[in-house]
């Protein structure tokens, strides 16, 4: 039995399809352990890659391990179509605490991203983002300005802090050859199945309140096999 109720479940569906796009993938964290009666940090504060860690499990728990998934070619455009173990999808490396750069003077400390800076920087100008996140998550006073150097350096630290924060799947298209790196959204993915299930139980609501008159809540009090049977029985 899923530990998310039919209920939750919509509410879940609710909340999160309201969502700003950057702060969608910690409104589904949120809710979902809100609707599995869980406790956790808000996931807006959580790095990345902790809070893409944390929907992993929760896809396994709700939906199994087992994933399919698809991408066009960049190349010839057919679509590519594959058969994601997220079992085998381990953490490389837990995350770190810090982000260490060598810089002029000492060591630049820098935490890793949560989905609050990343939306915050993305709510700002299209230029210069690495940069504004560097200096959100810069522990130390930085120098002004800030040497280009520095900035990558720093992109390239942070990265390796959170690994989980960037997962790339290595795919190769069936119909040209060509091998390309696409980087897997676990959040995006795990929407996409709260989506089909929330739109096939509306639909079987639809179905039973047109028929019986029956409100939301007294249909989704009937356990999901005595509703199949119902709609079996309706044609519907
Ligand atoms: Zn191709």
């Amino acid at each position: 039995m899923t530990p998310l109720a039919e209920s939750a479940l919509l509410e879940v569906w609710d909340r999160v399809g309201t969502a700003p796009q950057p702060l969608r993938p910690a409104v589904l964290l949120d809710a979902l352990r809100a609707g599995m009666g869980e406790v956790g940090d808000p996931a807006d504060s959580l790095p990345v890659g902790r809070r893409d860690r944390a929907l992993i499990e929760l896809r396994q728990r709700l939906f199994g391990s087992r994933m399919r998934c698809a991408a066009n070619c960049p190349r010839c455009a057919a679509r590519v179509e594959l058969d994601l173990d997220l079992d085998r999808m381990q953490a490389e490396a837990p995350p770190a605490e810090l982000a260490l750069v060598r810089m002029k003077g000492g060591t630049l400390r820098l935490r890793p991203p949560t989905t609050r800076d990343i939306a915050r920087v993305l709510a700002g100008p299209a230029s210069g983002r690495v940069e504004a996140l560097v200096r959100r998550c810069a522990l130390d006073p930085l120098p002004d300005p800030l040497p280009p150097a520095l900035v990558e350096a720093a992109s390239v630290a942070l990265h390796e802090a959170d690994p989980d924060a960037e997962i790339v799947l290595t795919l190769t298209c069936p119909d040209c050859g060509t091998a390309w790196d696409a980087p897997f959204d676990i959040a995006a993915c795990l929407w996409g199945d709260i989506l089909l299930a929330a739109r096939r139980l509306l639909r079987e609501v639809h179905h039973l309140a047109t028929a019986y008159g029956w409100s939301e809540a007294e249909i989704l009090a009937v356990p999901p096999r005595r509703r199949r049977e119902y709609l079996l029985i309706g044609g519907l």
